[in-house]
């Protein structure tokens, strides 16, 4: 299947790019923010990504700045050049988040929410698919078809790992979906190797596996200080970490003779 590339600002998703997307869980604050854009812009970043509206499995936990960090990301956007990518978990929240967002990622908690999808459907701006924690090829694909219907095909599909019998890990990297997907869908597929491992260790050997196996891009959480993370602390890269992931994927993608933005 011929697969789709499309542009988002200046910048080619799709086919011979490889896209990085990187960024806190959450925005928990300006200084922190700040601090992780200005890095990521001079790491070469163009895409950040930033919790605003978190789904989290505890209501108590920290559920993100919510209307809070509209005003941070508008000042930061002003003050540096970047595309934001943040979730959106409820219709309701379109309108404000319209003003502030690039690419809308639709978590794997709401890969079902057809009707969130169908909105997502009507708008002209990209949409980042995670796949949920069970949902086969198949469903994931339907759910995109949600999206697509409405006149939206700017999707890309973003494989986040899936439940299996494994504990060790936070989730299982179904790597075999990447290389599938290239064949059978026409969606760029991006790999979140945070979500997908949940362990810092593991994210950057799973990030460069997924250059390897074919995929168009990454999703990364990064933290400047990951100890003090108000979510998913202990699967982000620091700054040192990614700065390094930076260099070693640069260096695998022209061993592998592949473009990378
Ligand atoms: C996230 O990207 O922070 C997130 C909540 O991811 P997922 O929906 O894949 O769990
Ligand atoms: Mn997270």
């Amino acid at each position: 299947m011929r697969m789709k590339t499309f542009s988002i600002g200046s910048h080619c998703i799709g086919q011979d790019a490889f896209t990085i997307i990187a960024g806190p869980c959450s925005i928990e604050s300006f200084e922190q923010f700040q601090t992780i854009v200005n890095f990521l812009k001079q790491e070469g970043v163009h895409f950040i990504r930033g919790g605003i509206f978190k789904p989290r499995t505890n209501p108590k936990d920290f559920q993100g700045l919510r209307e809070k960090a509209f005003p941070i990301v508008k000042e930061l956007k002003k003050q540096t050049d970047f595309l934001f990518v943040t979730e959106i978990s409820d219709c309701r929240q379109l309108d404000s988040l319209m003003d502030i967002t690039d690419v809308f990622q639709i978590g794997a908690r709401n890969m079902y929410n057809y009707e969130l999808l169908k909105e997502l459907g009507k708008i002209n701006r990209p949409v980042l698919l995670k796949r949920s924690f069970s949902a086969s090829i198949k469903e994931w694909l339907m759910a995109g078809e949600y999206v697509r219907q409405g006149g939206n095909d700017r999707i890309i599909l973003c494989e986040r790992g899936i439940r299996t019998f494994e504990t060790a890990y936070r989730n299982t990297y179904d790597i075999n979906a990447v290389i599938h997907l290239q064949k059978m869908s026409p969606y760029p597929v991006f790999v979140d190797p945070s979500h997908a491992t949940g362990l810092s260790f593991m994210v950057s050997p799973a990030a460069q596996s997924a250059l390897t196996a074919g995929a168009q891009g990454l999703l990364v959480e990064v933290h400047n200080e990951p100890e003090k993370a108000l979510s998913d602390g202990a699967q982000a890269l620091s700054l040192n970490q990614m700065s390094q992931l930076m260099k070693d994927l640069k260096k695998l993608s022209q061993a592998l003779s592949k473009s990378f933005s």
